[in-house]
């Protein structure tokens, strides 16, 4: 039995479509409790922070007093808009900052609908691509969490060289940062059916000395905590012993 399962990605408003109310964050918790999940953070998407409503947060989480909640944000992170994210990020009061990359340039590349601009890459050139990118991310010093290390696999595509020659200096990065890294388990539910980051990256990552937390991505309350004690499995497996939780922009941890 795992003790201490966390959920530190759940999107309170979706993409817009829920409401932040105290209805709506009490289903979210409640999900939670029900898979035993023993602290939630809220990571909305930067660019619907205007539609959380912090007060809706407390009374929902006043109402499942099993699940103590932390509120954060997924910042999207472009290399072009740097300075803004810097300004951005700083400007918040949250429990932690996830920095994630979804996008090369403009290209939304984990969005279905953009899945034909992959044929105009070199997949090696992509993944190296996006892995520049994380490191780039980790190196703002910006971020306590990478979120989905290894999302740019979404659609199943592989490069010829080894992932884990293109992640090195991101996890380099990563490491000298001192941010965690998350596994996300919503890649099981993605074209490509594995969790974020591979047993590989996440085995390289705890021999770097790499702290990891949890995550489901959910943007439903029913998702909340989703295949969380799979995640809590694949850590144990990789030697972790206690997983990375956040106060106020400090990593603490509770023991697996
Ligand atoms: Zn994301
Ligand atoms: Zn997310």
């Amino acid at each position: 039995v795992t003790h201490n399962l966390v959920d530190y990605h759940v999107h309170s408003v979706s993409h817009g479509e829920i409401e932040c109310t105290e209805e709506n964050v009490t289903a979210f918790l409640e999900s939670a409790r029900k898979r035993n999940i023993v602290h939630v953070g809220f990571t909305d998407h930067e660019q619907f922070l205007s539609k959380v409503d912090y007060s809706a947060i407390l009374r929902g989480s006043a109402n499942v007093p099993e699940v103590s909640v932390r509120v954060g944000v997924e910042v999207n992170y472009f290399p072009e808009r740097e300075t803004k994210i810097h300004e951005f990020v700083n400007s918040l009061k949250v429990d932690y900052v996830m920095g994630s990359v979804h996008n090369i340039g403009d290209w939304a590349f984990d969005n279905p609908r953009n899945l034909s601009q992959y044929d105009k890459w070199n997949i090696d050139d992509l993944y190296k691509a996006y892995f520049d990118r994380i490191r780039m991310a980790a190196e703002t010093g910006l971020f306590n969490i990478i979120g989905h290390l290894d999302i740019i696999k979404i659609f199943g595509f592989r490069p010829k060289r080894s992932v884990m020659d293109h992640a090195m200096p991101a996890l380099e990065a990563i490491r000298r940062r001192g941010a965690a890294i998350e596994i996300n388990t919503n890649g099981k539910y993605k074209p490509v059916e594995e969790i974020y980051p591979s047993t590989e990256l996440l085995g390289k990552c705890f021999e770097m000395g790499i702290p990891v937390t949890l995550g489901s991505d959910a943007h439903v309350p029913e998702n909340t905590g989703r295949d969380v004690e799979i995640a809590a499995r694949m850590a144990k497996d990789a030697g972790y012993t206690k997983v990375a939780v956040f106060t106020e922009g400090k990593m603490d941890f509770l023991p697996l």
